[in-house]
């Protein structure tokens, strides 16, 4: 067996460099791993929102656990919106991912200054207090909506927390970007979780995996290894079975349509003034900056469209 055969997952893109998550089972079935590259992701979204180097590392990790908590998302309809909202400067951040693994985000305050010391990029203040909140959309009658306080701002330490406190499966998160003056050199992530049959060994020997110095994802990617590898080398199990895998991209899904129905939510005053303009009016979508027009005309005939 080839060591890249031992590593394919169903599903795994064929070009292993591009951005993919991937799933393994290990200890008997009784832990869960998945590990992600976003990378491209990440280096999409730092250039669609412009961030700054700090507002990057906050942003890009929150992408990257985002895509981690939703790839159990498995309808075709399925979607997954996070909102960290906190009282840093960064203020906000959304991230919306499908279950075929496209996410599109946007960022409150972009441009955030590192209140660090120079040694490091200091994400906790660039984000601060708040509120992390987690809704699922998976074709029941309503959403699942939960919701915690950040206790770090440092993003996978409160990812850990609301995966314990609102879904009541213990986990561990790990999120990595690294940068440079070019922009994003790698990102990624891994979550690991205890399964229903989970024994207290098992419990203890992820536990001591988690805690013994695993190096930083960031460094591993830098170093070349893929996912995959992260997940093989944080399991340290050689039973570990690969189960599934799949391509992540930033992919935002607006369209004139869909715009023209965000306009058609505002009022008749609201429309009838935005139609005043000769020019027509522009509309630009805040997740991928996208610009879709409108003439007056247009704009006119939604308000008449409304009042009838
Ligand atoms: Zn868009």
């Amino acid at each position: 067996m080839s060591t890249s055969n031992y590593y394919r997952a169903p599903g795994m893109p064929q070009d292993e460099s591009l951005d993919h998550i991937v799933t393994a089972t290990a200890l008997d079935g009784h832990v869960r791993a998945i590990g992600i590259r976003a990378t491209a992701t990440v280096a999409k979204a730092l250039e669609i929102h412009n961030t700054s180097p700090v507002a990057t590392a906050a942003f890009g990790r929150f992408i990257t656990g985002s895509l981690l908590v939703a790839d159990n998302m498995k309808g075709e309809n399925d979607t997954q919106t996070s909102v960290i909202k906190c009282d840093g400067p960064i203020k906000g951040m959304t991230c919306v991912c499908d279950s075929f693994g496209n996410c599109r985000a946007y960022v409150t305050n972009p441009i955030v200054e590192n209140s660090g010391d120079g040694k490091g990029l200091d994400i906790a203040s660039c984000v601060g207090n708040g509120i992390l909140t987690i809704i699922r959309d998976i074709g029941l009658k309503e959403p699942y909506v939960g919701s915690v306080e950040l206790i770090s701002g440092a993003i996978a330490e409160d990812f850990t927390y609301y995966m314990a406190k609102s879904e009541q499966t213990p986990s561990v998160i790990a999120l990595g970007v690294g940068l440079d003056s070019s922009g994003v050199t790698n990102a990624g992530g891994i979550m690991v979780q205890m399964l229903p049959g989970a024994t207290p060994e098992d419990i203890d020997y992820i536990e001591k995996r988690a805690n013994g110095g695993f190096p930083d994802v960031s460094y591993l990617l830098s170093e070349g290894l893929s996912p995959a590898q992260i997940v093989d080398m944080f399991l340290g199990d050689p039973e570990i079975k690969f189960l599934s895998s799949k391509e992540i991209a930033y992919k935002c899904n607006c369209s004139q349509d869909k715009m023209l129905r965000v306009l058609s939510t505002l009022g008749s005053d609201d429309l009838d003034e935005l139609a005043s303009t000769k020019e027509g009016i522009e509309i630009k979508c805040h997740f991928c900056a996208k610009k879709y027009e409108f003439t007056s005309d247009q704009v006119l005939s939604i308000g008449r469209s409304k009042e009838k």
